[in-house]
């Protein structure tokens, strides 16, 4: 792993752009030597490269640096429902190659996982991203709770960490991947207190970011978004119970309400939305009163609503009227809410983001 002066180095060159070791010495308030040998070993590593010298008025030419967009790489590895999907992304968070994805019941997901790590070539990965849906411990390797294996008991992880073998692993909860994505993607306003909240057609969790660092601890706090019970009939959940917010965030939740009657699914609702509809409109209230509760209750200073449902509107204004409503009215002005609109939510990528924001230094304290 690096050391903190080198992610610090390599976090001032991803921020900033190219720089030479003096402006780097100014920066940092490091002996210039200091800086050259830290620059030499990164270099040697592969994280570096020099770009072409350029004239900088009189005395030698100085020699920018620059994060190498070439040598090295990170991937990202994501757990999901059914599914399990691969990315790799060089350092400047751009996607090499496809992403590859392999279908997978619960009882052999850690299998196909394991196979789709081991036709990756490891020699220039620098880190490896890992996320799953549900409760991760990063201490013994295991999945303790989690949609993707459909079992009460811990699964262990431990054949991935083996592939990896020297090349650091970082697990994390999905939701956390994701949310170490937007606050690398979204740099400059990163040091505040976030709550993410992602919301897709069965799906609403949440992350928490303090200090613009993500926060373990709150991944069950989190994740209980999707499944704090409101007092309506909805479909059973994976977690035994009726009436969680992520059952009535649903097609099915919609179908119920004709009997069955109805085959159209959540992202038609939201996209024909005009104020009209009045199943829809439901929906749209019980969310607001769980994320206005959740806001109630965390105070973060910003809000990230995380959806591809977010170009809609009519729908998205609908929405956030609804959170207003059910906050506390003193938040009302104080916390602000951020769009976050993504077309399709791909947890490979945001596997590789969290590998990224180790070489970034970008994770919890406890992290580094
Ligand atoms: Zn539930």
């Amino acid at each position: 792993m690096l050391d903190a002066r080198q992610s610090h180095i390599l976090s001032l060159l991803r921020r900033q752009g190219p720089l030479s070791r003096q402006q780097l010495h100014q920066a940092m308030k490091l002996r210039p030597n200091t800086v050259g040998q830290l620059v030499d070993g990164l270099i040697r590593a592969g994280l570096l490269c020099e770009g072409p010298p350029q004239p900088d008025g009189p005395g030698r030419p100085r020699v920018p640096l620059e994060i190498d967009p070439q040598r090295r790489q990170v991937v990202g590895l994501a757990l999901q429902p059914g599914r399990v999907g691969l990315a790799t992304f060089n350092l400047h968070g751009l996607r090499v190659g496809a992403t590859r994805s392999s279908a997978a019941k619960p009882a052999t997901i850690i299998d196909t996982a394991a196979s789709l790590l081991r036709s990756v070539h490891l020699e220039p990965v620098v880190a490896i991203g890992v996320s799953s849906t549900g409760l991760v411990d990063e201490r013994t390797h295991q999945l303790l709770l989690s949609s993707t294996t459909a079992r009460v008991e811990p699964v262990s992880l431990q054949p991935l960490f083996d592939i990896a073998g020297s090349c650091p692993l970082i697990l994390e909860n999905d939701l956390q991947a994701l949310a170490v994505q937007w606050l690398l993607t979204h740099e400059a306003e990163a040091n505040d207190d976030i709550l993410l909240i992602s919301i897709r057609d069965g799906a609403v969790g949440a992350a928490v970011l303090v200090n613009g660092r993500p926060i373990r601890g709150c991944v069950t706090g989190g994740n209980e978004l999707g499944h704090t019970r409101l007092p309506v009939q909805t479909p059973t959940c994976y977690c035994g119970h009726t009436g969680c917010l992520e059952r009535i965030c649903s097609s099915e939740f919609l179908h119920m309400q004709h009997n069955g009657d109805s085959n159209i699914t959540l992202a038609d609702a939201i996209e024909r939305y005009r104020g009209d509809d009045g199943d829809l409109q439901q929906v749209i209230h019980l969310l607001g009163i769980g994320i206005g509760n959740a806001i109630t209750l965390l105070r973060p200073r910003r809000v990230v609503l995380a959806s591809e449902f977010n170009r809609c509107t009519a729908y998205t204004n609908a929405l956030l009227e609804a959170i207003r409503r059910h906050m506390l009215s003193t938040l009302v002005e104080r916390v602000r809410i951020d769009l976050w609109d993504r077309q399709s939510v791909e947890f490979a990528d945001a596997a590789a983001w969290l590998a990224l924001a180790s070489i970034y230094n970008r994770l919890g304290a406890d992290r580094v």
